[in-house]
């Protein structure tokens, strides 16, 4: 290590991980995909490949325990990783939990955490199989490990998408983000005025979107009934103009997105105007909805035309298009990404 010091923030969270990728050197020839993707993915003997995949959440980075119940952080911590199985294609099948935890937690605490866990178990088939556990100085930290299989010629990474391929997305986007100005609200009012009861009911929808968020694995399974295979595909984790950025560099395309197509929730709507939030921006920008965003050939547009929940929402073109949107006016604008930034750049 030299002396210089650079600041994270400076080269911010991708710039920290392409980093480490160019200084880790892939030494098996049974790792067909390292770091880079949604999950890595080695090869066994058979034609059955492995998934791999591991997210950390942070007290008071990822979740605050005041408005975030335990049992709801064990599912969502679970299904985001489920989500990284998805978005390759994959069936998960095991995970495997790390917890630290500081001494303001009770065993009855510990026991909501695994409630969640247990049911996000039940609900996405998986098997929990070990961990570790350790004492924290600053809170909860979780961290999951998620094990999962592709058949060889379904597997989906980022790097597929080519030139007059259909971009399409799962459910809706921007709920999550939006369900979290709610959530932050009712806190500031609790904090002022402990008397208030919390105000959500009008608000349910998108509450439940950013505090007890499904990873999409009926879209996988409709995908191979329907015989699909994406060309590629990534989950909406950082926002859907962040995916699009990785989609286009991995697999060195442009894309075209038209803001008509975008879906977007009503509740989510409505709710972003009453924060005086750009709907659209909440949709391009928000993170943690854990939608699919993924790629079809043209061939395969026909089986999901009539899906009710997966959107077609722009093409790809060429790398020297780079990504763009197509506003309701028709004008073409260079689409901007801010992504989830844990490291405030
Ligand atoms: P996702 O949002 O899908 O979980 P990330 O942006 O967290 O993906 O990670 C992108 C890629 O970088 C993944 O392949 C992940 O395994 C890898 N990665 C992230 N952090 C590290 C790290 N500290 N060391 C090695 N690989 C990492
Ligand atoms: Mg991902």
């Amino acid at each position: 290590m030299s002396d210089k010091r650079t600041e994270i923030a400076e080269l911010g969270e991708f710039g920290l991980i392409d980093k480490i990728q160019a200084n880790a050197r892939v030494r098996s020839a049974t790792t067909l995909k390292a770091i880079g993707d949604d999950a890595a993915v080695i090869k066994n003997d058979n034609s059955r490949l492995t998934l791999l995949s591991s997210d950390m959440l942070l007290e008071g980075v990822h979740f605050d325990l005041s408005y975030v119940p335990l049992h709801h952080l064990g599912y969502k911590s679970v299904a985001a990783n489920v989500s990284d199985i998805a978005a390759m294609n994959g069936v998960p099948k095991q995970i495997l939990v790390n917890v630290g935890l500081s001494n303001r937690f009770s065993v009855e605490a510990v026991e909501a955490l695994y409630q969640g866990i247990n049911a996000a178990c039940e609900s996405y088939n998986i098997d929990l199989v070990g961990g570790d556990t350790t004492s924290s100085a600053s809170g909860l930290v979780l961290s999951v490990t998620i094990y999962g299989e592709v058949d060889e010629e379904k597997v989906a990474y980022r790097s597929g998408a080519s030139k007059n391929q259909i971009l399409c997305v799962s459910g809706d986007l921007g709920g999550a983000l939006i369900g979290l100005q709610v959530l932050e609200r009712e806190k500031e009012v609790f904090l002022t005025n402990p008397e208030m009861e919390p105000q959500l009911d009008d608000y349910q929808y998108i509450v439940q979107r950013q505090l007890k968020p499904e990873a999409r694995m009926d879209i996988v399974h409709e995908l191979a009934e329907l015989q699909v295979v994406p060309t590629a595909m990534i989950d909406v984790s950082d926002g859907l103009a962040s995916e699009i950025f990785h989609l286009c560099k991995h697999s060195e395309a442009g894309v075209r997105i038209y803001e008509d197509k975008l879906p977007i929730d009503k509740q989510t709507y409505d709710t972003a105007v009453e924060f005086k939030l750009d709907p659209i921006t909440s949709v391009l920008n928000g993170g943690e909805d854990y939608e699919l965003l993924f790629t079809i050939s043209q061939d395969d547009f026909a089986k999901l035309e009539k899906h009710p929940d997966i959107h077609f929402i722009g093409e790809v073109l060429s790398k020297d298009d780079g990504a763009s949107i197509v506003t309701k006016g028709g004008n073409s604008v260079p689409l901007q990404a801010q992504g989830w930034k844990h490291f405030n750049v």
